[in-house]
């Protein structure tokens, strides 16, 4: 238990700033922490997440199976196994419904354009993943293929997953996904998107480890698609990430 404390203090503390920022309701949203090669530290079903103690997280091995706790397993428990299994790297999983970004994946619209060159370093796109039902092999089965590729996903018609190297990683994360759709909003009341063009996108990626502030390098490519300016405005989920790789920039105005 006193190995586990700072972890769970963490997931107490973000979840509780989860909630404060509005960025879940109700029970709504999930934390977890790897805490080894086969113990995830994670919150439970059925809880606010703004009204959290310690005591109330529990633990699972790499199955989902409950090793630890009182209460019961996040519904959610098996998108964060699959994150987990994919990505070695990270350590941190936050998902939670942020109301403007949610909007985003609501219309069926990705974070895809290149317009804050912040967010082209610290997260290259935020992706659209199909619709899946939670809680069912559907909703992992539409992650899997962005998974390796990206630190942060959209979920069609349902909210945002991002994680990292630790869990403070993956909540700032889903702090800038929620903060870049509020700005890509303003430019779609305005009107009007100026994206990044593809040489100013490639001097961002080439700089991305400098921003990486001692941690490990995410593994994820991160790619940055260039989809033109009315390339948001179709139902259009996230397809392989190699065939959005198309470094072609349309600059067209709307
Ligand atoms: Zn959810």
């Amino acid at each position: 238990m006193a190995v586990d404390r700072p972890f769970r203090e963490q997931i107490v503390r973000f979840g509780a700033m989860l909630h404060e920022r509005g960025f879940v309701a109700a029970t709504d949203g999930n934390l977890s922490v790897r805490l080894d090669e086969n113990r995830i530290l994670v919150t439970p079903t059925c809880m606010s997440k703004g009204s959290m103690r310690p005591s109330d997280l529990v633990i699972v091995d790499n199955e989902g199976r409950l090793v630890k706790g009182r209460r019961r397993v996040s519904s959610e428990i098996a998108m964060h196994l699959l994150i987990y299994r994919l990505r070695p790297d990270v350590r941190g999983i936050v998902h939670a419904h942020p109301p403007t970004a949610t909007g985003f994946a609501a219309a069926g619209m990705a974070l895809n354009q290149p317009l804050v060159c912040e967010v082209v370093i610290g997260l290259g796109s935020i992706p659209l993943a199909k619709y899946g039902t939670p809680g069912t092999p559907e909703l992992t089965e539409a992650l899997e293929p962005l998974v390796p590729h990206y630190d942060a996903l959209l979920m069609s018609n349902h909210g945002v997953v991002a994680y990292g190297a630790d869990l403070e990683q993956a909540y700032m994360k889903m702090e800038t996904v929620e903060h870049f759709a509020k700005i890509a909003l303003v430019t779609h009341q305005l009107g009007i998107q100026q994206p990044l063009g593809a040489a100013e996108v490639e001097k961002l990626i080439v700089v991305r480890a400098k921003y990486q502030n001692g941690l490990p390098p995410s593994a994820a490519s991160m790619p940055v698609s260039f989809s033109g300016s009315d390339g948001n405005h179709h139902r259009k989920n996230a397809e392989a990430p190699e065939e959005r790789k198309d470094l072609t920039a349309s600059r067209e105005s709307k």
